[in-house]
């Protein structure tokens, strides 16, 4: 089961992200992430095997998360694969948030990914390099207190994402 920690957007943000990959999308080409996989990973955590999802999913949903709030504010992109983002500070109570989960999973004997955290969102993939000026100003937050375990399913539209478990409210 291949499988990621990640922050699922309320449906306003989500639209609001949908928005932004749309206008990206007519600068920038390359595929739009759908709607309904607008997220920000956390950890990814790989392939794993089913009495191991089971495990993860009873160690996030004992889990109560610092909530917390995140200031989008940027656009960036990353020149390989070509993946256009928004994202804000680098340094956030997300980053402490990460740091500690991959913590635990370590405990848990899982080597999480990335090792170097870039907060972010993927509007595009293989998508060209947005040029700055023509790309609308973001300012967004995002007021987060739940991480979910995803499952993540290749389909012929392209990958599906389905919750396993949640942290507590
Ligand atoms: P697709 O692969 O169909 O384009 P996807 O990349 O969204 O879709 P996954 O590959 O299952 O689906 O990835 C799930 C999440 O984990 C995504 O946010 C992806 O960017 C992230 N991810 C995947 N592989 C890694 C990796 N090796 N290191 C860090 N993050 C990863
Ligand atoms: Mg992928």
């Amino acid at each position: 089961m291949r499988l990621f920690l990640a922050l699922i957007p309320p449906p306003e943000l989500r639209r609001r992200f949908g928005e932004l990959a749309d206008t990206a999308h007519s600068h920038c080409g390359g595929r739009r992430v759908a709607d309904d996989n607008l997220h920000l990973t956390l950890a990814f955590l790989g392939e794993q095997p089913k009495h191991r999802a089971e495990e993860l999913a009873d160690w996030l949903g004992g889990m109560r998360l610092a909530p917390g709030q995140w200031r989008l504010d940027r656009w960036g992109h990353f020149a390989e694969p070509g993946i256009v983002w928004i994202g804000g500070a680098p340094e956030s109570g997300l980053t402490r948030l990460q740091h500690s989960l991959r913590e635990d999973l370590e405990g848990l004997g899982i080597d999480a990914r990335p090792r170097r955290f870039t907060p972010h969102i993927t509007l595009l993939r293989r998508a060209e390099h947005p040029s700055g000026a023509s790309l609308p100003e973001v300012a967004l937050d995002w007021s987060y207190s739940r991480a979910a375990l995803i499952l993540s399913e290749p389909t012929h539209q392209g990958s599906r994402y389905t919750p396993l478990a949640w942290s507590r409210a």
